[in-house]
Order: structure tokens, then sequence, then C-alpha cells
């Protein structure tokens, strides 16, 4: 270091300082033991010098690292934006494709089909939905990845979210002959504060691949609340195919499958675990899992919780989680008017084809300016349309078409917007 350089030099000076001493000492003349203090003063200087060098260096080396690290993380951050981007951008184009494929298929399964036919547009319509399952697991993984995952916490009722889940595969159960069940003390249970989105998007992946790797057997599903710990436990243990030992620890990595042989035969993506831990942590909570090859495989969840107090409970509806229900009742002599804005034909011809069962006029319209025309020769009730158009988008469509109504006195239509854009911050 260079305090160390200057610690040798300083003592140049104080040798000649000493030098000066002696022979002040001898000599009639003191200007020999001025330059003796001098020098000792210079003596102290240097190595103090040294320390103030020292020191003014590590500390731009740090500030230059700093900004370096800073520039770094910059770079990583707008990386990772840029690949989050992508993936909305990516997933946006193939959902649109992907839902004129189902759609069409939807149509053509309507029509009066040969059993031929049909089985042909079964196999259009499962392999669609894979995919667009594919895309809704990437658009989260890409989520959680960048921190986009937004947890919205409310009281909700475990022991319907759990039915909900087991309903959701009794069907598929029933076809293969497994059995599947809910266990829960009823003297636990009672309302619980989380994010329950999440927690069953969790408990639906465990679940369905307790479906999906068990061939005959059972699938059970246990609920335990702990009061004393506020925290909830949710296993799910099948009698399927189990997990080899040596896969059991690498299970939760991205696209990561049990063995080549296991997506040859059952599909997937290996992505449901990643997602799953991902949330849990996400909700605090965590996930383990003990497996045994050929005898069955069980996860459990631990998710902290607040427990809702029972007068409190009260309050809150039991059923909050499911949708209110539609009913579409039109009189015979009244015909609403339709205006479909779309830029994609095939999506306007498919609103076009499923209204058609419902006493509607349906008109379309490629852009927001051919809209514009015939929305201000034509009166509607209600317009629909896409959010992402070239020319105008959706927002600006809907924009003019208000302007119009404005400035011509005509009672305001119901607009609904349709967008194949997933990402939380554009719903
Ligand atoms: P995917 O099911 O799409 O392949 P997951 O991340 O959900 O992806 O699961 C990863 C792998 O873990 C699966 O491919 C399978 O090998 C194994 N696995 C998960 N759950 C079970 C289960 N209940 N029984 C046996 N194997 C399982």
């Amino acid at each position: 270091s260079t305090f160390s350089l200057a610690l040798l030099l300083s003592s140049i000076p104080n040798i000649l300082s000493q030098l000066c001493m002696i022979l002040g000492a001898t000599s009639l003349y003191d200007h020999f033991s001025v330059s003796a203090h001098v020098l000792k003063i210079f003596a102290y200087l240097i190595p103090f010098a040294g320390l103030v060098i020292d020191y003014a260096r590590t500390h731009l080396i740090d500030q230059r690292l700093l900004i370096e690290l800073e520039q770094a993380k910059q770079v990583a951050q707008a990386e990772s934006r840029l690949k989050s981007e992508f993936v909305v951008n990516v997933s946006h184009e193939i959902r649109t494709p992907m839902n004129a494929i189902i759609g069409a298929t939807e149509i053509l399964r309507k029509e009066n089909r040969s059993q031929e036919d049909l089985k042909y547009l079964e196999i259009i319509q499962n392999a669609g939905g894979d995919l667009i399952a594919l895309i809704d697991d990437l658009l989260d993984l890409s989520k959680v990845e960048t921190g986009h995952m937004k947890i919205q916490k409310r009281p909700f009722n475990i022991v319907t979210l759990l039915r909900e889940c087991l309903q959701f595969f009794e069907f598929k159960c029933a076809k293969k002959g497994v059995e599947i069940s809910l266990d829960y003390d009823p003297k636990e249970m009672s309302l619980v504060k989380t994010d329950p989105m999440r927690l069953k998007q969790i408990v639906l992946n465990l679940v369905g691949n307790a479906v999906k790797f068990t061939e005959a057997g059972s699938i059970k599903i246990v609920a335990h609340i702990d009061h004393s710990k506020s925290q909830v436990q949710i296993s799910v243990e099948d009698s399927g195919i189990g997990i080899p030992a040596d896969m059991v620890r690498k299970i939760f990595d991205k696209f990561i499958q049990g063995d080549s042989s296991i997506s040859r035969k059952y599909g997937g993506t290996g992505l449901g675990l990643t997602i799953s831990k991902h949330l849990v942590e996400l909700l605090n909570g965590n996930i383990s899992v003990k497996s045994e090859l050929d005898k069955g495989t069980k996860f459990t969840i631990e998710v902290p919780v607040q427990i809702v107090a029972a007068v409190e409970a009260t309050k809150i509806s039991l059923f909050e989680n499911r949708p209110p229900q539609l009913s579409l009742k039109i009189s015979q002599k009244f015909k609403p008017k339709v205006l479909i804005i779309d830029d994609v034909e095939v999506n306007r011809d498919l609103v076009k084809k499923m209204m058609a069962d419902y006493s509607l006029e349906v008109v379309g319209a490629e852009s927001g300016m051919a809209a514009l025309e015939i929305f201000k020769i034509k009166k509607f009730d209600l317009v629909m349309m896409d959010l992402q158009m070239p020319g105008w988008d959706g927002f600006h469509a809907l924009e003019q078409l208000r302007e119009f109504e404005a400035s011509s006195g005509r009672a305001k239509a119901k607009f609904v917007a349709f967008t194949a854009h997933a990402g939380a911050d554009e719903i």
C-alpha cells in the first residue's frame, strides 16, 4: 500500500533530521535545529499523506464497484423485464390463433357431425386446451420470476375452496376408477385469510398431478387448521406411480419431469410444481414431498393464515368464490344490436356465429375507424371490441365512440372489451 511506502520514505527526512540535530548540537548556527524540525514535520507528513491516498483510493474503488454493480443490476432487471414482455407478447400471439382454433372447433362440433368427425374435433380441442394451459404456465412462471405475481389476501372458506378443487377432478377420477376424497375435522375449520386464488392454483396443480399419475386406488386430500400456529396444512396423497428417489430432490426445478418416458406418456411441461413452489413461498409457506416408487406420492403444503374470528365470519358469505350466475333472457320483440370490433376476421365470424343462437343483430367492423362510421348511422346496444388492434387501439376507439355519443346526444351503449393480454397490469 501507499502507506507502507510512505513509512519507508519518511525514514529519509527522519534520518536527515537526526543528522541536523547532531550537527546543530556541535554548531553555533541554530538553522540546523530549524531544519531538523522542518524535516521532522516532513517525516510525519509523508506517512499521513500515504494514509490519505490509500483511503481515497479504496473509497474511489468502492464507489466505482458500487456504480458498476448498480449498472449490472439495471441491465439484469431490463433483461428480465424484456424476457417477461417477450413471454407476454408471444403468449398473446399464440393465444389469438388458439382461441380461433378452439372456437371454430366448438362451432363445428355443434353442427351435425359423424362420430369420426367428432373424434377428430375432440382431439383438436384437447390439444388446443393443452397449449393454452402451457401458455398460462409460462406466463405465471414469468410473473413469479419477475416479481409481478400479485398476492390478494381475503377471508374465505377453505372447505369450499377444497370442495371446488375436488369437484373439478371428480369426473376424471370416476372415469379412471380412482377414488377421490376430502377429509377434515369440522371442529377445526373456520374462515381463514390468505390469497384464495393462489392457494386454489397450488391445490389444483397438486391434485391434477395426483390424478394424472394414478391409474388405480385413491387420492386423499386432507386439510388441517392449526389455530395455535395460525397455519393451514393441506396434503394431497395418491397411490400412483411414485417418483424415483433421485428425482424427488429435483422435482421442483424448472422443466424437470420424472424421466423422459413420463413426458411421452403423460404429457405436461414440468412447470407446474415450480410454479406451485414459487406460489407457496409467496404466501410465506412451504411445500414438501414424500414418495415411494410404485406406491404413491404425498405432497404437503403449510401456509400461514390469519384465522378469521367466528363473529366476523358470520358476516362473510361462504360462497364468495363463486362467480355470479348469468342468465340471458331476451324478449322476442326486442332484438339487441351488437357491434363487434376486431381486426381478425375469424374472431368476428366466431363471435357472430356464437351469438346466432340468441336473438341478436350482429354487425362486425375491422377497425375502430370503420366502427365509428357504422356507429354514426346505426344505434347499438352493445359494443364488443378487441383491445389490441392496428391503428386505433380499443381504448382510443372507445374514446371516439363515446365522444360521438356525447356530441350527438345519443344514449350510451354498453362496452365490453376482450383481450388476449394476460398481464395483471393490463386487466
Ligand atoms: P408436469 O406434471 O407438467 O410434468 P410438474 O412440475 O407438475 O410438471 O411435475 C414434474 C414431475 O414431477 C412430473 O413430470 C412427474 O414426473 C413428477 N410428479 C409430480 N407429481 C407427481 C405425482 N403425484 N406422482 C408421481 N409423479 C409426480
